[in-house]
């Protein structure tokens, strides 16, 4: 079963010529038409177009050109929020019903110079607002360890298919823990890069200070071959760090001796559930007995993140999504006049949560408001930055739970936005501060069984020290290969 390796093996499988690109995305293809009715983590496929790019893989190898490519023939699928040329761009919105991307992001590129077979339009929450991927336009994902629960979001279609064994690795974008949480709860593992090492271009942007692309994968070290085709420098991105892309491949050898890991105190609240402390609890004595010392540290600013994630991230979205007004993508309502028209559109093509997300925001950013709140939660963020840069002056990463409950019931959560916002409690002050964050797979709940994730942050350009302590903890356990029941 192709579908079912790292890429790491399958890598070696296809340079031993054991199994051509094309019968490795065939095994995805099949699995995806045998399970993908019931787990809906795809909203479309071309194809035609990926066993095109699997071929192209197999021609590139057969003429020699797989040297240094480990990605060459893999099949990645990408979140419906990241620019395929000539692919749908969708968002999960209706807003942009029928547009087509006219470019590739940077990763897509990057990935397809690699070799890499991309694929597949998967779920999310509508414009990446949401921690259940109930939120799209296009109906729920389930979590392949129970279909009746949510596979996290707003990366859930990434997680829930790499989780199912859908595809080997797929992209997601974490603004304020899109990545890590749906990871955590899918059983998989899901890094938030340094903002800035990623382009973001051809990212569809809902809080461009905040926003990063990022690996789901099966393993740690699957990440840094990803993370390695994807990052550097990138001109057509402004806030593009001034770094080469990033090999971590290095990084991942040996024991823990001589890191030193901080547990922030502030991140023990009420409220946790009580198999997810003593799952966590039980992985930071594992690190220790790798060698790793652990010193207790403190984060002063964590309990305003969510607060101050709520207005920045808002304040952005709401001019980010001013763009879809009827006139250049998608959906178009007329009305008798333009100004009737823009609310006609954006009424039908918005949901309620889009909605509520860019009233917040207008409503922060207006005059009379602006110095109450946008203004006052940029100081906010400065002291949350700060909390961590202080944090990492003492240790090399920090270990926290990545969520505070394992996967939850659908529809549990719609009613009662808070305690959706409440499920990113430990992975927003990541964002805020512009650190980068793994999460991967350190146990499950008993009864249901439901993965749970370990979270562990690293200071800006700290991505070797977070596969280092990550991998050696992942050599050290077998979580990371169970397989979820879904048949
Ligand atoms: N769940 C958070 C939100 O709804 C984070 C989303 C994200 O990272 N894209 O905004």
């Amino acid at each position: 079963m192709w579908n079912t390796l790292t890429i790491s093996d399958l890598a070696a499988r296809l340079g031993r010529r054991e199994v051509s690109a094309r019968e490795a995305l065939q095994a995805c293809l099949d699995r995806i038409d045998q399970v993908d009715g019931r787990l809906h983590a795809f909203l479309s496929l071309d194809r035609a177009d990926a066993l095109a790019q699997a071929d192209e893989a197999d021609a590139r190898r057969a003429r020699g050109e797989s040297a240094d490519q480990p990605l060459l023939g893999i099949p990645i699928a990408l979140k419906d929020i990241l620019a395929v040329r000539g692919q749908p761009l969708g968002c999960a919105s209706k807003i942009l019903h029928g547009f087509i991307s006219p470019y590739d992001a940077t990763v897509v590129e990057k990935l397809k110079a690699a070799g890499a077979v991309v694929f597949g339009r998967v779920n999310m929450d509508e414009f990446a607002m949401g921690s259940s991927t109930e939120n799209s336009a296009f109906g729920r994902t389930g979590n392949p360890w129970d279909l009746d629960r949510i596979p996290g979001g707003s990366s859930g279609g990434s997680a829930a298919a790499v989780a199912a064994d859908e595809c080997l690795a797929a992209l997601g974008s974490d603004t304020g823990g899109s990545i890590r949480q749906p990871a955590a709860l899918c059983g998989c593992v899901g890094l938030k890069p340094t903002y800035g090492l990623v382009s973001r271009y051809g990212l569809v942007a809902f809080a461009s200070s905040l926003d990063q692309i990022g690996p789901f994968t099966r393993s740690v070290r699957d990440a840094a071959l990803v993370l390695h085709a994807i990052s550097g420098h990138d001109p057509r991105d402004s806030t593009s760090l001034p770094e080469p892309a990033i090999d971590c491949a290095a990084a991942i050898h040996g024991d823990l001796r001589g890191i030193k890991l901080g547990l922030p105190r502030e991140y023990r609240i009420e409220g946790i559930d009580p198999e997810v402390k003593s799952a966590v609890d039980a992985a930071v004595r594992q690190l220790e007995s790798l060698g790793a010392e652990i010193l207790e540290v403190s984060l002063p600013h964590t309990q305003y993140a969510v607060a101050t994630y709520y207005i920045i991230a808002t304040a952005e979205a709401s001019a980010n999504l001013a763009r879809y007004d009827g006139v250049r993508y998608g959906l178009r309502i007329d009305g008798d006049d333009p100004i009737e028209m823009y609310a006609r559109t954006r009424g039908a093509g918005f949901g309620p949560e889009v909605k509520r997300r860019i009233i917040l925001g207008t409503y922060v950013l207006s005059s009379g408001y602006y110095d109450a709140y946008y203004l006052r939660a940029q100081k906010v963020r400065t002291l949350i930055r700060q909390d961590f840069l202080r944090a990492f002056e003492q240790v090399d990463a920090l270990v926290t739970p990545t969520t505070p409950t394992a996967a939850f019931r659908a529809g549990e959560k719609v009613d009662n936005p808070l305690q959706m916002y409440l499920c990113d409690i430990f992975t927003i002050p990541c964002n805020l501060a512009g650190i980068c964050g793994l999460s991967l797979p350190c146990g499950f709940t008993r009864e249901p069984r439901l993965p749970i994730g370990l979270q562990i942050l690293g200071p800006p350009m700290g991505e070797r020290t977070l596969f280092k302590v990550a991998h050696a903890y992942e050599q050290a356990t077998s979580w990371h290969r169970q397989k979820p029941p879904i048949q």
